[in-house]
C-alpha cells in the first residue's frame, strides 16, 4: 500500500482508491469496478465531497422504507463489499435482512469471496446465487441470477453502485428499489423509488444511524416519511446543485470544494 500523507486534501478520496485496489488484488473488484469508481468520483468532486441536505432527506426516506418492509434484502457487489462491507452487514443486522451476492462480471470464486469476506465481518445470512437461483425475467446480464431465498421474492431491494437495468427490472416486478448512486443522472437513480446521491463511504453509516433513529417511531409515522418523499424532486435538487457549481466554477469563482 502506498503511504498517502494525511495533510493531502484528498486524503480521504486516495485511501478510498487505496481499498479498491487491495480488494482488486485479493479478486474482490474487478478492473471494471475500478473504472465504475471513476464515474463516482468525478461527480463526488463536483458535489464538494460532503454529503447534501438532500441526501439527508433520501436517507430518511430509505430507512423508512426499509423499516416498514417486510422481506428486505441488501444486495453486494465486489466495489460495495469493498469499501462498505461492514457497514452493509450492520445495516442488514438493524433492518433484519439477509445480505445477498450480486455481481455484473460473474465467477463462482467472487461470489463466494465476497460472501466469505461478509461473514468474516459477522454476517448471520449470505445468500449466493448459485444454489437455489432464480432469475429475473428480462434481465440478460448476470445479475439476472438471484436467490430464490432473497432478492426473488424481495419487496425492497437495496443496491449501490448498480447498473441501472436491474433496478429498472426490478421495479417492473413491483419491487422497491434503495439506491446508492452518486450520478443523478443515471438510469439507476431515476429507476429506484429511493435514490441516495452521495458516496457510499459517506451514506451507510448514515442509513443506518436514521434507521436506529426512526425504528422507536410508529409505523403511521415512518410511513409517511416514506411517502411524502419525491425522488424526482430530490434529483432535480441535485441536477440544479450541479449547475450552481459548475456555473461558479465557470466564472472562475470559488474552488469546487468547499
Ligand atoms: P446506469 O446503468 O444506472 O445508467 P452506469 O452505467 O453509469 O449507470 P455503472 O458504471 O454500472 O453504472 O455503475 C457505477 C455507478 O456507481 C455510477 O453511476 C457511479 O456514479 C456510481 N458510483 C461509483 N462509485 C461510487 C461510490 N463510491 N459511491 C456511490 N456511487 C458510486
Ligand atoms: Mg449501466
Amino acid at each position: 500500500m502506498v503511504n498517502v500523507p494525511r495533510s493531502h486534501p484528498r486524503y480521504v478520496s486516495l485511501m478510498i482508491r487505496e481499498r479498491l485496489v487491495e480488494a482488486f488484488k485479493e479478486g474482490i473488484v474487478v478492473p471494471e469496478g475500478l473504472m465504475a469508481h471513476g464515474r463516482g468520483e468525478a461527480f463526488d468532486y463536483i458535489l464538494g465531497e460532503v454529503t447534501h441536505e438532500m441526501a439527508r432527506k433520501a436517507v430518511r426516506a430509505a430507512a423508512a422504507l426499509l423499516l416498514i418492509s417486510e422481506k428486505p434484502v441488501i444486495s453486494v457487489n465486489g466495489n460495495s463489499a469493498a469499501l462498505v462491507g461492514r457497514e452493509l452487514v450492520e445495516l442488514a443486522r438493524e433492518v433484519k435482512a439477509p445480505l445477498e451476492v450480486n455481481l455484473f462480471y460473474w465467477s463462482r470464486s467472487r461470489v463466494e469471496k465476497i460472501g466469505e469476506l461478509l461473514k468474516s465481518y459477522g454476517a448471520n445470512e449470505v445468500l449466493l446465487p448459485i444454489d437455489d437461483a432464480e432469475e429475473v425475467p428480462g434481465l440478460e446480464s448476470s445479475r439476472r441470477l438471484v436467490n430464490r431465498r432473497g432478492i426473488y421474492r424481495a419487496d425492497t431491494v437495496f443496491v449501490a453502485m448498480e447498473d441501472g437495468d436491474r433496478t429498472e427490472k426490478l421495479r417492473r416486478l413491483g419491487k422497491h428499489v434503495v439506491a446508492v448512486d452518486l450520478n443523478p443522472f443515471s438510469r439507476t437513480a431515476r429507476a429506484a423509488t429511493v435514490t441516495i446521491v452521495d458516496n457510499v463511504v459517506r451514506a451507510l453509516p448514515e442509513l443506518t444511524g436514521a434507521v436506529r433513529e426512526m425504528r422507536s417511531a410508529g409505523r403511521e409515522k415512518i410511513r409517511e416519511v416514506f411517502e411524502s418523499f419525491d425522488n424526482e424532486r430530490n434529483l432535480k435538487e441535485f441536477i440544479a446543485t450541479i449547475t450552481q457549481r459548475l456555473d461558479r466554477l465557470a466564472s472562475y469563482g470559488e474552488p469546487l470544494s468547499d
